[in-house]
């Protein structure tokens, strides 16, 4: 059993305690799970063990999984006791696991401070897809979508993030299939950078989680500043940007942040962005009843993309009882694509999955209002 020291003594959260048995309950454990090689060497350096052990730890947590250090069989008894000491292993709780009609199946972990988040598992015929959370919550506020409708708690770490899809792999049946992986959850992941990028390095490392940066995809408004760094990097997953609008004053009217980052400027940023493998950028774009489905607007999307080599993908809004957006008629959809695919835009409509179980896009959200403590928004 773990207790954190802040919520068992009253106001001191940073003094030892005085007893023997005391500390022995409070002790405190830090997780492996998380770090990366640096992090793993720094902790065997700490235990006066040869830096080289970090890449086996390694491949334990990241690509075989195993959820203890009892598992670990070629670290030696030794070290792993020594290590037991003072570390652990440790997934983020998942608390619920809904089942759609679909197959589709959301889970929600609930983590140390009781934040919950959602990620969700997608299986289809030829692929399957987990989707991911960056934050607990959104601070952008885009009116469509309920995940920032039900506010912002805080940024995740790479354990809570990397342990959505550790838990998933875990608990998904046994399947001859690769893994497609999109940052596409609660949150803004170009808002929790650091975190973020330090997740997609695990996840497209070999010797971690191996997913082939094609098949990992992130999703962003276009946060300017962190796309720039984001391009540099020297592993980079696909880049899919939320346009929602063909110009900049209804864009504006259902997303905040276009006062910010306009979205001739995030297209073209987007544009020269260097997908894996010589792949194209995706535009997504939801579809909402009488605000953005017209045909007119799929005109001006044309001309506004006219030129930059993409694709669009249109999703008919899932709705939900807080958003006032209602979903387009089929019909709509399909004039709408139909105007994209005559101007030679490459275009796909996204199918709604585990809608039933409030799983699909912009429907995972926050348990219950966000506490009165919750963090302050991060600068966007
Ligand atoms: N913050 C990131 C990633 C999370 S949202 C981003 O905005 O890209 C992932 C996608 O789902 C985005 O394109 C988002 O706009 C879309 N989305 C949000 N709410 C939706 C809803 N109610 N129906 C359909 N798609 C939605």
């Amino acid at each position: 059993m773990i207790i954190s020291i802040e919520s068992a003594s009253c106001g001191h959260p940073s003094r030892a305690p005085s007893t023997p048995v005391l500390s022995s309950i409070l002790k405190m454990f830090s997780n492996l799970f998380g770090l990366e090689t640096a992090g793993l060497e720094a902790a065997l350096t700490a235990l006066g063990e040869p830096p080289y052990r970090a890449r086996q730890l390694y491949q334990w947590l990241y690509k075989k999984r195993v959820r203890g250090l009892d598992a670990m069989t070629n670290l030696g008894k030794d070290l792993r006791a020594k290590l037991a000491e003072s570390w652990e292993v440790r997934w983020p709780e998942m608390a619920e696991r809904h089942l759609s009609y679909d197959g589709t199946v959301k889970y929600l972990f609930r983590l140390d401070d009781g934040a919950t988040i959602e990620s969700v598992y997608i299986p289809e015929e030829t692929r399957r897809t987990i989707c991911i959370s960056t934050q607990a919550g959104c601070p952008l506020k885009c009116g469509f979508c309920l995940t920032g409708i039900s506010g912002y708690k805080r940024n995740l770490k790479p354990w809570e993030i990397l342990g959505q899809v550790a838990t998933v792999m875990e608990d998904a049946p046994r399947r001859e299939m690769g893994w497609n992986i999109v940052v596409m959850g609660m949150g803004e992941p170009l808002l929790n950078y650091d975190a973020t990028v330090a997740s997609l390095r695990v996840l497209m490392d070999h010797d971690g989680f191996a997913v082939t940066p094609k098949k990992l995809t992130l999703s962003t408004v276009g946060i300017l500043p962190a796309l720039e760094k984001l391009m540099a990097e020297p592993v980079r997953p696909n880049l899919a940007i939320s346009l929602h609008a063909p110009n900049a004053a209804l864009r504006r009217e259902l997303m905040p942040i276009e006062d910010k980052y306009p979205l001739e400027d995030v297209i073209a940023a987007a544009q020269r962005y260097p997908i894996p493998r010589g792949g194209l950028v995706t535009y997504e774009y939801v579809l909402l009843k009488g605000t953005n489905d017209a045909p007119a607007h799929a005109r001006e999307l044309v001309r506004l993309l006219k030129g930059s080599p993409c694709k669009v993908n249109l999703i008919p809004l899932n709705p939900a009882p807080e958003i006032p957006f209602q979903a387009p008629s089929t019909a709509s959809v399909n004039t709408f694509a139909q105007i994209l695919a005559d101007a030679h835009v490459t275009v796909s409509v996204r199918r709604p999955r585990g809608q039933d179980i409030l799983a699909a896009c912009g429907q995972l959200h926050l348990k219950g209002r966000p506490r009165p403590s919750a963090a302050a928004p991060p600068a966007l």
